[in-house]
């Protein structure tokens, strides 16, 4: 499996997820960091787009809601590289209907060498990083299974 690598512009597509218990936190984050956020592109998941537009006037491209496959959406740009790094804000308190999405795009945005950041600290770190302003080249490691090593596959193998 080739490495791959996924170049970020300096203007970074961010996606925004919060769980229901944390959308105030979020929301009041996004408040002080608003002049940061709206330099960048901004994905979010339904109700909390739809939050950042109301309360912010952030213009924001909005997934589904979370438990309705938002989560999934975002993985899956994530994957396709149409998104940079991912501010998710999720409740470690409370079971949700779409816990398996959740840990799925955990999974995903390690597999793709994507910083995330889960909670505010996290958050604060990577939006005031020097590499907000510059151009990143992301590399994605290339995930061999144990039981694959040392096995070929495909018409060559
Ligand atoms: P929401 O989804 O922004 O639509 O509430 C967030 C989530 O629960 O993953």
């Amino acid at each position: 499996m080739p490495e791959r690598a996924a170049q970020m512009g300096r203007r970074k597509r961010i996606a925004l997820i919060a769980h229901d218990h944390r959308k105030a936190d979020l929301l009041d984050w996004a408040r002080y960091n608003r002049g940061t956020l709206a330099r960048h592109e901004l994905y979010a998941t339904g109700s909390t787009g739809a939050l950042l537009e109301s309360e912010l006037g952030l213009s924001v491209t909005r997934f589904l809601s979370g438990p309705l496959g938002g989560d999934q959406q975002v993985g899956a740009a994530l994957a396709e590289g149409r998104i940079d790094f991912v501010i998710f804000f999720w409740d470690p308190l409370e079971p949700q209907p779409h816990d398996v999405d959740v840990k799925a795009l955990l999974r995903i945005a390690v597999v793709y060498n994507t910083p995330m950041a889960c909670n505010r600290a996290t958050a604060d770190f990577i939006l005031s990083s020097p590499l907000m302003e510059e151009e990143y080249e992301r590399h994605t490691v290339p995930f061999v299974p144990r039981s694959a090593a040392g096995r070929t596959t495909g018409a060559d193998g």
